[in-house]
């Protein structure tokens, strides 16, 4: 962990519009190899959608985006590749709920990466070993915990061996006591060395396990600071405003 060293994801003065409504306002943005960024803001402030523009599920109008210093790219095969590199979890999970949890992480590993099925097998087993799931490997997602399939989707992007993680609110649909199981995965993944970009509110994490956050409203990146300072001294009337309403 940490907030020097090899810019691994940069935004340049990233615009983006939704009609009429300017959603990303010149937003600049460093995520260093093996920082932990924790992004969080009120809601409509425009974290989804940094998210889903890193990774490309949605275009933007100006500035610049890198990930390993390469920009990215529009579609096709390179498309495939960087969404590989860059892997995303969502708050709902996103399982193929016609495949067993094991054919969810090995589909992108033989699909995108031309591995061979024995050894996408043996690495998927180990990663669900990892985030506690092994035991449920033949069993279809519906028959799974929320909790459960939320570390099956972490699994599953972390079979494409992807360069940097990001999370859009991952606990945010789960029950209370399914949120520490999913928390403490994604910690451990902060401290294997992952580069993560996670959107939560969970301040626990936050303390934990990040670097920097950053605070966002109204499209914009209104204030950043590491997590003790940003929760004890808010320096912006909105940051306050906004910790003094979920804390
Ligand atoms: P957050 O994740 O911080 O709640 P979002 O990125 O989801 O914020 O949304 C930012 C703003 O963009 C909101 O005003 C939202 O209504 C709007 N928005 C998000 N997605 C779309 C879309 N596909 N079309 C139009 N407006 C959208
Ligand atoms: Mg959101």
């Amino acid at each position: 962990m940490s907030t020097s060293g090899t810019p691994l994801v940069v935004l340049d003065r990233v615009n983006k519009h939704f009609g009429d409504l300017h959603v990303l306002k010149d937003i600049d943005l460093v995520v260093h190899t093996g920082e932990v960024l924790v992004v969080i803001g009120p809601s409509g402030s425009g974290k989804s959608t940094l998210c889903r523009t890193i990774n490309r599920l949605e275009t933007f109008e100006s500035g610049s985006i890198t990930v390993d210093g390469k920009p990215l790219p529009e579609e096709g095969k390179a498309l495939a590749r960087l969404r590989a590199d860059v892997g995303m979890v969502f708050q709902s999970f996103n399982l193929f709920a016609h495949k067993t949890i094991l054919e969810n992480i090995t589909l992108g590993p033989i699909k995108v990466r031309g591995q061979k099925k024995d050894a996408a097998e043996k690495r998927a087993m180990e990663l669900l070993e990892r985030v506690g799931v092994a035991h449920q490997a033949e069993k279809y997602p519906a028959q799974l915990s929320g909790g459960q399939q939320q570390r099956v989707a972490i699994a599953r992007s972390l079979a494409m061996d992807p360069k940097v993680m990001l999370f859009d609110e991952p606990t945010s649909a789960l029950d209370p006591e399914m949120i520490n199981e999913v928390l403490d995965v994604m910690t451990d993944l902060a401290k294997s060395g992952m580069t993560m970009i996670v959107v939560t509110h969970e301040m626990g994490f936050a303390r934990k396990a990040a670097d920097r956050v950053v605070f966002m409203a109204d499209g914009q990146i209104v204030e950043e600071a590491e997590p003790e300072t940003f929760f004890t001294k808010p320096q912006s009337a909105r940051a306050k405003d906004f910790l003094g309403k979920i804390l």
